[in-house]
């Protein structure tokens, strides 16, 4: 399943999707950003899951608009430290 954490304000939808089907659980995105948005926990969406997952910290659900700036130039953009990393391609950002 696609768990989204974030927010939308009046400025736009702020959302990191991590697919769950797809996470293992590796660790690799958390490595990989610089400010600790990402940590690795036992999926809170379904306490069965054996598997751990990657989820967007609690502290960063309501700031990650800015908390991800730095990653995000206006201009020139390039692949985000976290997306990279992830090769089962689990991470998706709305914007
Ligand atoms: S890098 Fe991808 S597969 Fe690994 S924990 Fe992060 S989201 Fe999951
Ligand atoms: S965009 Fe940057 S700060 Fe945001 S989660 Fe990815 S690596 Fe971390």
């Amino acid at each position: 399943m696609l768990a989204n954490y974030g927010y939308k304000d009046g400025s736009g939808e702020y959302f990191i999707s991590i697919d769950t089907d797809r996470c293992d659980g590796c660790g690799d995105c958390v490595r990989a950003c610089p400010y600790g948005v990402l940590e690795i926990m036992e999926d809170p969406n379904d306490p069965f899951r054996e598997e751990p997952v990657a989820v967007v910290t609690e502290a960063e659900r309501k700031k990650i608009k800015y908390t991800c700036g730095p990653c995000k130039p206006v201009t020139n953009r390039p692949v985000l430290p976290c997306v990279a990393a992830c090769k089962p391609g689990a991470i998706s950002h709305s914007w």
